[in-house]
């Protein structure tokens, strides 16, 4: 078990991003204990009898050769945990250690390695690199990388929606540690933290968590963005990122709210039901390099985001909450959450019909400027 003191961010931002309590699962993995107060997190004990967690990745990437996306192949992840009973509740905390992935009496927020993971650290530290792929057609590695569950709250009947201000913001500076800790580490290309909250998204654990994963390659959505935000500035000599910001902000016709630091809004083209962009108005990368009050910020508009998805239907929302971060050294890039649904309307769902799935080529019902407008309804 180790436990480092309070370090400055990265960057001289002036502030402190709390370094997490590190414990084994009783499998080999990695088990992350995040406090709220100023006592250290205590970890008990996880005595569960499980099989080692294998040395070799058991999961594979492949390359498309039509399109150069990577696919992850994971079929380990068949036996994952399908809603369980909620005694039974994995993520709840476990004082005796003997049937919960935290192994503890309460915890604030932990982290640790998912089970049944699509990218694995086998290969974590041995200088993995991903093959490059010139002339070959079908190009195969293991699939390094990490997958991480993360729980914010004990609270089996949570939601990021109904945590408190303090919490939320306490998630902005977890999801930083996360996201530089992966990004440190040999082989890991892309850190991608998110939400995937309720039934219909195809969430199997109802108690309320988050995922990360460090990627190996660069995904294609982010792919796509740095070229359109490349070409943006070959062009205009101008960011991509901001020149959007700044349009959204003078048009205001989807702006949710604006504050000194951050401003949400339903994005001019979006795709899905009730998507919302949230960006800090100061051009950052990623969550390290905000300061405390555009943490403190971002929290409380994410916060206001949710809770207004809760309210639009008077029921949750079915939601994706994704973050956009960017390494330190990338030449194109601005921090953001998108965030969006597949309720379309109280009692319909948005499924992924031919255009959508077959072409990626998007039909939504409802203009972007009446989804800002009902959302703006419910924005406290
Ligand atoms: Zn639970």
């Amino acid at each position: 078990m180790t436990s480092t003191d309070d370090s400055p961010g990265a960057d001289d931002t002036g502030r402190v991003i709390r370094e997490p309590v590190s414990a084994p699962l009783a499998d080999g993995r990695e088990i992350l204990f995040y406090s709220a107060g100023d006592e250290p997190p205590v970890p008990g004990v996880d005595h569960r009898d499980l099989p080692a967690a294998p040395r070799d990745s058991p999961t594979r990437i492949r390359r498309d050769p039509q399109t150069r996306d990577w696919v992850m192949i994971a079929p380990t992840r068949q036996e994952r945990t399908y809603k369980p009973p909620r005694k039974m509740c994995p993520l709840c905390p476990d004082p005796t250690g003997r049937s919960s992935e935290v192994p503890a009496e309460d915890y604030d927020v932990v982290v640790f390695e998912n089970r049944f993971p699509s990218l694995s650290t086998a290969h974590a530290g041995t200088g993995f690199t991903l093959p490059e792929p010139v002339d070959e057609l079908l190009v195969e590695a293991p699939g390094y990388g990490r997958c991480e569950v993360v729980c914010f709250t004990s609270d089996h009947d949570g939601a990021f929606s109904r945590l408190s201000p303090e919490r939320a913001r306490m998630m902005v500076d977890v999801w930083s540690q996360r996201t530089d800790d992966l990004l440190s580490r040999d082989g890991v290309e892309e850190v991608f933290c998110f939400e995937n909250r309720g039934e219909e998204i195809g969430v199997t654990l109802t108690h309320p968590h988050g995922q990360i994963y460090a990627y190996p390659f660069r995904t294609h959505r982010t792919t796509t963005m740095t070229e359109a935000a490349r070409e943006h500035r070959s062009r205009t000599g101008t960011d991509l990122f901001e020149t959007i910001l700044a349009t959204e902000v003078a048009d205001g016709r989807r702006v949710l709210r604006r504050t000194e630091y951050t401003t949400a809004f339903v994005p001019f083209a979006a795709r899905w039901p009730a998507e919302v962009h949230i960006y800090p108005n100061r051009h950052v990368r990623r969550l390290a390099e905000l300061t405390d009050a555009e943490a403190d910020d971002l929290a409380l508009t994410y916060l206001d985001v949710l809770r207004a998805y809760d309210d639009l239907y008077g029921k949750p929302l079915p939601y994706i909450a994704s973050w956009h971060q960017y390494r330190p050294d990338a030449d194109e890039g601005h921090l953001h959450a998108e965030l969006f649904s597949i309720r379309r309307s109280a009692d319909k769902l948005k499924y992924l019909a031919g255009s959508e799935s077959g072409r990626d080529a998007f039909v939504t019902d409802k203009t972007p400027e009446d989804v800002a407008a009902d959302l703006r309804k419910v924005l406290r």
